[in-house]
């Protein structure tokens, strides 16, 4: 057919659609200027180039999608393939239409290489992200769908490679947005190209079973249209061979014979109302013995691109088993056009009133968690992110392999993300073929070239701009290995802070650090100082395992100030024996209050603890911290309350060890929805709490984060409130 008969045909389709004369004359403009810059330029066909988009945009108005969709169509190709410039068809067009074709002109240049599972999934994503906008990718699609439809004219290796390509990459994006006519073509003209024999066999077979296969629908048809009728109900009942390439992915599955695939055959049943699916199936059944296990309700449960029917196998007529699909109308258009089914909606009830990114995203975004409950999406969706992966970065190695890093990763990130050998001997990067600083932020689909030296030599400013876990980590564990003597020599001189310098030697001397050490899972004493020195463990925790003077109870945080070896920690107690409030875990830097008690001196509490409320005024005394001892660690317990969702707690978990904070213990449970994690640290001072819990508000799905009235240890045993309140009680009963 020659582009302009094709042209009328889609004028006339528009008319149909329902475009105004305004937005017809558009496309025709776009038709002609296209025409006009495409003149001389012919397909590998012999055709001349006009054709292709002329069919691109046949098959998208048969999505019915919108004005600016269509003009792009005609221009897809202009930017790449002739002389013109953006400034001329924003000047014609306008810029949406201009978006659109700079947008399919960026795909274009993807260049798809693995064919690996997780790479295809990569590419998918990265060409979703790349797109912004949904229509973007149906232009890209229908550009694809004509180009496999005349592949033929191409040479074999080629044909191979965009078969695949478009089995890999394409079908499964038009499956991701529902479009089932596009994704079944897809397959099929792939699978044509890539098994041919397998191809032919397949279609010689259906077509030879057609006339069986209408003749089973046409009894069962018999059989249940007048119990339909007899319901009242207004039911279109059709059967066909499924579409060649499931047929071949089946078979190949169940490593089986055409001839013993049973269903084949699907038949559908379309009918107005969803009530009236479930009545159908139900006359079904009542007909036909349905095969156990075979029933699936996308009704109640909708597939991820939003796919609504009932499936049901069942014996048929003449014992033939047969697939049977049941939808309504509104169904059967999602089941067909996916996301583009949707805009058909909207673009009718509204005309044109919803701006285009309100089409761009809605759905794009329910694509990815669809969820039925949220009836009302509009708005919701208004608020959610324009980028669906805006949180991701996708680049590749020289070799086209894709990776997936997070939003402002650099080319460090890159190179441990490859190895952690690559990340340590990184000197530089290019990106797209030049050099850039290694704090660059990457962007999708950089082409990212890593330079090494021989010797591994990270630096420790990396630390400053990488953002993925396993870069901070491996260079961190690398500074620990190779900087051994001086985290000795750091660990060494705590200790001999805390001891004095003397009693070190002495412990020293007669192994003591040793035995500590040993208790402590460190080959030698050596070991035990570096693991002080860069922080893993604390010169308080070695110097509670060492032989105790004379402490009544040395595991609870019990000090007198009078102790030996311990400095000044609080003004105002000089003298006094005191301990830590167990209800509220003061730490270093935030107002305190002492309570005076009976018998266990001073009971330190934070100046906000509600046991203070209780407490008459005579016995509290005014104190405060006389400085931050960073050798000495303290505990308190966060509670964060989070979304269900596995892997979080990984996170919660690394954001308190970044901060060069202990867990002591922690304690996970879930209550409607909520996951809730308490927490019990030890840590310095009230700023490293502030920074730990910032760090973990961060956290994407983390909803709050609290510290609470109760010490780490009685965690364990209940909950929070609990114990808070039988402290209460207990206090009551005192006083
Ligand atoms: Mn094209």
């Amino acid at each position: 057919m020659s582009d302009i008969e094709t042209f009328k045909e889609i004028k006339e389709i528009m008319i149909s659609q329902k475009h105004s004369a305004e937005d017809v004359g558009l496309v025709e403009k776009a038709y002609k200027f296209a025409k006009k810059l495409h003149e001389g330029q012919f397909r590998v066909s012999g055709e001349p180039y006009i054709i292709h988009p002329v069919e691109v945009a046949k098959i998208l108005v048969g999505l019915e999608v919108d004005t600016s969709t269509l003009i792009a169509a005609f221009l897809h190709d202009v930017l790449e393939d002739t002389d013109t410039k953006p400034e001329q068809i924003e000047e014609l067009f306008g810029t949406d239409v201009l978006n659109l074709v700079q947008g399919v002109t960026k795909l274009g240049k993807l260049k798809f290489k693995s064919k690996e599972e997780r790479q295809a999934e990569n590419f998918r994503r990265l060409f979703i992200a790349m797109a912004n906008d949904i229509r973007v990718i149906f232009l890209k699609l229908a550009d694809r769908l004509h180009n496999m439809r005349t592949l033929n004219f191409m040479e074999s290796a080629k044909q191979k490679k965009i078969a695949q390509e478009t089995l890999d990459i394409f079908a499964p994006l038009a499956n991701r947005l529902g479009i089932y006519k596009i994704k079944a073509e897809l397959e099929d003209l792939s699978l044509r190209y890539l098994e041919p024999d397998k191809y032919y066999e397949i279609a010689n077979l259906v077509a030879q079973t057609k006339a069986d296969r209408e003749e089973t629908v046409n009894l069962l048809i018999d059989k249940i249209s007048q119990d339909v009728k007899k319901s009242g109900i207004n039911a279109q009942i059709t059967g066909r061979a499924k579409h060649y390439y499931s047929i071949y992915a089946k078979m190949k599955r169940q490593n089986i014979a055409f001839h013993d695939l049973y269903d084949i055959t699907a038949v559908r049943v379309i009918v107005d109302t969803v009530r009236e699916c479930y009545e159908v199936l139900g006359l079904i059944h009542s007909q036909f013995k349905p095969i156990p296990g075979r029933f699936k309700d996308y009704i109640a449960m909708p597939k991820g691109n939003m796919y609504q029917s009932l499936h049901t196998s069942v014996i048929g007529p003449r014992s033939k088993p047969l697939e049977v699909q049941i939808r309504t109308w509104e169904m059967h258009q999602v089941a067909e056009y996916g996301v583009a089914a949707h805009w058909r909606y909207k673009e009718k009830g509204s005309q044109k009133a919803d701006n285009a990114s309100d089409m761009k995203f809605s759905w794009m975004h329910k694509l990815v968690e669809y969820d039925k409950e949220m009836k009302n999406a509009q708005d919701y969706v208004k608020s959610v992110k324009l980028d669906l992966f805006s949180d991701q970065v996708f680049a590749f190695t020289p070799n086209g392999d894709v990776l997936d890093l997070p939003k402002d990763a650099t080319p460090v990130d890159f190179s441990y993300r490859i190895h952690s050998d690559v990340g340590h001997k990184t000197v530089g990067a290019l990106i797209n073929g030049r050099i850039v600083p290694l704090n660059t932020k990457l962007n999708n689909g950089d082409i990212v070239e890593i330079l090494t030296s021989k010797n591994p030599a990270p630096r420790l400013d990396w630390l400053t701009f990488v953002v993925t876990k396993q870069a901070s980590q491996k260079i961190k564990q690398w500074f620990k290995k190779n900087n051994r003597e001086e985290h000795v020599k750091m660990g060494k001189s705590n200790l001999e802070h805390e001891l004095t310098k003397a009693v070190f030697d002495e412990y020293v001397k007669n192994g003591e650090f040793e035995k500590v050490a040993k208790q402590m899972n460190y080959q030698s004493d050596e070991d035990l100082f570096a693991a002080v020195g860069y922080g893993e463990t604390t010169a308080n925790k070695v110097l509670n395992k060492l032989k105790k003077p004379v402490e009544k109870n040395p595991e609870d945080a019990f000090h007198t100030s009078n102790r030996k070896s311990s400095k000044k920690d609080i003004e105002g107690l000089e003298g006094l024996m005191y301990s830590f409030a167990m209800c509220c875990s003061p730490i270093p830097g935030e107002p305190i209050v002492g309570v005076v008690t009976r018998s266990k001196g001073v009971s330190v509490h934070r100046a906000d603890c509600k046991t203070l409320e209780t407490i008459p005024p005579e016995r509290l005394m005014n104190i405060k911290w006389a400085g931050i001892n960073t050798n000495k660690t303290y505990n308190t317990t966060i509670r964060i309350e989070t979304a269900e969702k596995l892997g979080l707690l990984k996170d919660v978990i690394s954001a308190v060890s970044d901060n060069n904070t202990n867990i002591v213990n922690a304690n996970i449970k879930t209550k409607n929805h909520v996951g809730i994690i308490e927490i019990g640290l030890e840590l310095d001072n009230i700023d490293t709490l502030k920074k730990v819990i910032a760090c973990i508000q961060s956290l994407p799905d983390v909803y709050s984060v609290k510290r609470i009235q109760t010490s780490s240890n009685m965690v364990k045993k209940t909950s929070a409130t609990k114990t808070q309140k039988s402290f209460r009680q207990k206090r009551n009963t005192k006083s």
